[in-house]
């Protein structure tokens, strides 16, 4: 199928995702034109900030396929991703993000998404959430932990 139906597909997700109560975005994943995941905005339905579209797609697939990476594989998404969605497909590795309607949209239909985009490009002071290092003297043990274990399994 070309991108404008799988699109289509993502769009129709989110429609119908209004109807049941949750947020108006839908996503899809395809791999070799096969379709692997959807996923709908399930923010207000589950109370859970992080249940966008996008990342539930990218949850079911890779749970379905026992893989942490998705490499070979298309996002197809209602709307642009969020900072959040956007990395969330670079952690997994998509080959292509391919989204219908923009930042600026969803800015018009009273999300924050634009507004998020452009909170990166500021000082981290002028953010409404404080995000502070809090430097620890044992901060890397962590790593030195993950860097002595030979069975790691690097992503
Ligand atoms: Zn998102």
């Amino acid at each position: 199928m070309t991108d404008d139906r799988w699109l289509a597909q993502a769009l129709d997700l989110a429609v119908a995702n209004v109807a049941e109560g949750g947020g108006p975005f839908g996503a899809v994943i395809v791999r070799d034109g096969t379709l692997l995941a959807t996923g709908q905005n399930r923010v207000t339905r589950d109370n859970d900030p992080t249940a966008h579209a996008e990342v539930l797609a990218i949850r079911t697939a890779c749970a379905d396929l026992g893989d942490f990476s998705l490499a070979g594989s298309v996002l197809y998404t209602s709307c642009e991703p969020c900072p959040l969605c956007v990395s969330a497909a670079l952690w997994a590795r998509l080959d292509r993000v391919v989204y219908a309607a923009d930042r600026h949209d969803a800015a018009r239909g009273g999300f924050d998404d634009r507004e998020f985009y452009e909170l990166f490009a500021r000082d981290r002071s002028t953010w409404p959430t404080a995000v502070e290092a809090g430097r620890h003297p044992e901060a890397f043990a962590p790593f030195d932990a993950w860097l002595s274990n030979t069975e790691r399994t690097a992503y």
